[in-house]
């Protein structure tokens, strides 16, 4: 549970490599599947790494996670009052690739976890891939090179957004003086 921010560094790098991925969906399904650690750890219910922990369990949250990305931008249009592209396609892809990569991470970190269940109910099946340590610099220095990504690509195009208007004021005026009458 200490450990779920770490997750989110899949999903900036992800982002920032993959132009059609839904930064909302792949962010939220990082993370949701700690639903269960929180229940686990607030109220005593079920267990910190149980079925939701799974490759197959973790996909009760594919749909939730495109839904509430749907809600994300259908608010963030009514406040900005702006047009964000949403694909129900893309945004479906960006919560798998985030769920997944979450019971991948953790299943190298926790020996409790079946990620195969139901099919297999045998505990820590890739448990130590990675060490604890090798985790956490992967996923931060994901987060940190994403983030890294993600700024460059934004100066780049307002620079060239810009230049394109700074071109587009020029042949305007240009084309403005050629309409107008001579007056020499
Ligand atoms: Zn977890």
């Amino acid at each position: 549970m200490p450990f779920t921010p770490f997750h989110f560094g899949f999903g900036v790098f992800i982002f920032a490599i993959c132009p059609f991925i839904d930064i909302t969906a792949i962010l939220i399904g990082t993370v949701i599947i700690d639903i269960e650690g929180v229940l686990y750890l607030l109220f005593k219910i079920g267990v910190e790494h149980g079925y939701t922990h799974s490759l197959l369990g973790v996909m009760i949250y594919l749909i939730p996670c495109t839904f509430f990305s749907w809600v994300f931008y259908k608010l963030l249009e009514k406040i900005t009052n702006k047009k964000f592209r949403f694909s129900w396609l893309y945004s479906g892809v960006s919560s798998l690739l985030g769920l997944v990569s979450h019971v991948i991470f953790d299943g190298s970190l926790y020996p409790e976890m079946m990620i195969f269940y139901p099919f297999s109910q045998v505990q820590g099946h890739i448990y130590g891939i990675m060490s604890y340590q090798t985790v956490i610099i992967i996923l931060t220095s994901m987060f940190a090179l994403g983030a890294i990504i993600v700024f460059v690509k934004s100066l780049l195009r307002f620079k060239f957004e810009k230049k394109l208007l700074i071109s587009y004021n020029l042949i305007l005026s240009t084309e403005l003086e050629k309409a107008l009458p001579n007056e020499s």
